[in-house]
């Protein structure tokens, strides 16, 4: 089972993929154009992106380079209407995984989300690389973050206690342990340093940094990290 978004702006074709991907077994979250598209990944953490070209506001070659361009590491299958010329390259390029032409079989396009599915099982490091934390997608691989309005710039130290709440995610954590693994001895942080580090950390992946969903204070015992 997957998470699958369908970005595709003919309803029809959209929720009857819908319907085949959910008896499979399937999540799948639908937008019908390329602003929304963009939005869905970061509120729906996809594993799989069925892309249509040919979308308002932002075509899905368009979609599928600001993805790329932050790091945004999702597996793609781009959907053309029938008679258009795939710019096979231009795909290739942006880093699309697979095509498929209207009309198409379902049955097809199944056996092909099936084989990139199991192409990015077989290399987890990938299939991990980009976690959803809040609002943000995080690559711990290469450092790098976004939400739906681009880049996020985030520290190392910011990275590091991510990473930290990720790998423990659900388990309260005290502040003198995330000094221990994230500060180690060498420079005298104190507990106001690890605070600190949290209050700007919630401005960058909560919706309401006043409202936390994702970190929470545990109140005399430290912090809980939440996807
Ligand atoms: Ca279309």
């Amino acid at each position: 089972m997957a998470k699958i978004l369908i970005v595709e702006d003919e309803v029809e074709m959209a929720n009857s993929l819908k319907d085949n991907f959910e008896f499979e077994g399937h999540e799948v979250s639908i937008a019908f154009d390329g602003d929304e598209g963009i939005k869905s990944v970061y509120s729906f953490s996809p594993d799989l992106i069925i892309l249509d070209i040919m979308l308002p506001n932002k075509s899905g070659y368009d979609v599928c380079r600001e993805l790329r361009s932050n790091e945004i590491s999702i597996p793609i299958i781009f959907l053309s209407a029938r008679g258009q010329e795939i710019d096979k390259v231009l795909g290739l390029e942006l880093g699309a995984d697979d095509y498929i032409t209207k009309p198409f079989s379902v049955r097809e396009l199944i056996a092909r989300i099936n084989a990139v599915l199991r192409r990015y099982a077989a290399k987890p490091k990938t299939n991990k690389t980009n976690y959803k934390i809040g609002k943000l997608l995080a690559n711990f691989e290469k450092l790098t973050a976004a939400d739906e309005n681009g880049k996020v710039d985030l520290t190392f130290k910011e990275f590091e206690v991510l990473e930290y709440f990720v790998k423990n995610e659900g388990r309260i954590i005290s502040r003198s342990e995330l000094l221990d693994h994230v500060w180690g001895y060498d420079n005298f942080p104190t507990t106001r340093t690890v605070d600190n580090h949290i209050a700007k950390l919630r401005k960058k992946i909560e919706t309401d940094p006043m409202e936390p969903k994702h970190i929470f204070t545990v109140y005399g015992l430290g912090y809980k990290f939440v996807e």
